[in-house]
């Protein structure tokens, strides 16, 4: 295709996965705890979420969801990770996380606080955990959402046979010192990211038409 250097110009400003240097590959989280299960430790989770995610190259760009937030209308990858304190779907408790699989593009992760307190061993009877529970519901909650949010990005991977990506996660794993993805799913994991990003959408930029002057 011929093209006026002008244009040219403009289009090399236009990030393209062709035409830029390749940008950080990013998720975006919209984090929902409304009953705030984990009593302040917001700040453990996100330092475990990053963490897992960085092991595979990816940066997590977060957003504290409220009951006026609005998520989805991006084209972004994004995930909607909403925590509930009770699991009142009256499934197995072994049910930590769960993706629906749904023809909408918007892409939401559940987590059930209780049965992750339920795996960890924690007192159920008591509603919030103790302050010395507190760090590991932390810890665990952030890896079931993790491995939930890979679900809900590239939902037709099934799931690995070791790793945070297994069918089951253990106590064990849910405090272990680290929570890897193992590579199939991570390679997955990274191309869906890939094509959701905006960056493959420069096709649809706003081109401009080369000024002639009079
Ligand atoms: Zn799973």
């Amino acid at each position: 295709m011929r093209m006026h250097p002008t244009a040219l110009a403009v289009l090399l400003a236009v990030p393209s996965g062709a035409a830029s240097p390749p940008a950080a590959t990013t998720v975006e989280l919209v984090w929902f705890d409304p009953r705030d299960t984990l009593s302040d430790r917001f700040g453990d989770l996100r330092e475990e979420v990053d963490s897992i995610f960085r092991g595979i190259g990816v940066e997590v760009k977060w957003t504290r969801g409220g009951p006026g937030t609005v998520y989805g209308l991006g084209g972004r990858p994004e995930v909607a990770v909403i925590l509930l304190a009770e699991d009142r779907s009256k499934g197995p408790e072994s049910i930590m996380g769960l993706v629906l699989k749904s023809p909408k593009p918007t892409r939401v992760a559940w987590v059930f606080v209780s049965n992750v307190r339920a795996a960890l061993g924690h007192d159920s009877l008591r509603t919030r955990p103790s302050l010395v529970e507190a760090p590991d519901l932390a810890r665990a909650v952030a890896r079931v959402a993790a491995h939930e949010v890979v679900h809900a990005i590239a939902p037709d991977e099934p799931h690995a046979r070791d790793g945070l990506m297994s069918q089951a996660l253990s106590r064990h794993f849910l405090l272990g010192a680290r929570a890897p993805i193992d590579p199939r799913c991570a390679s997955v994991f990274l191309g869906r990211l890939a094509e959701l990003s905006p960056t493959r959408d420069a096709s649809l930029a706003l081109r401009t038409v080369p000024f002639r002057g009079p």
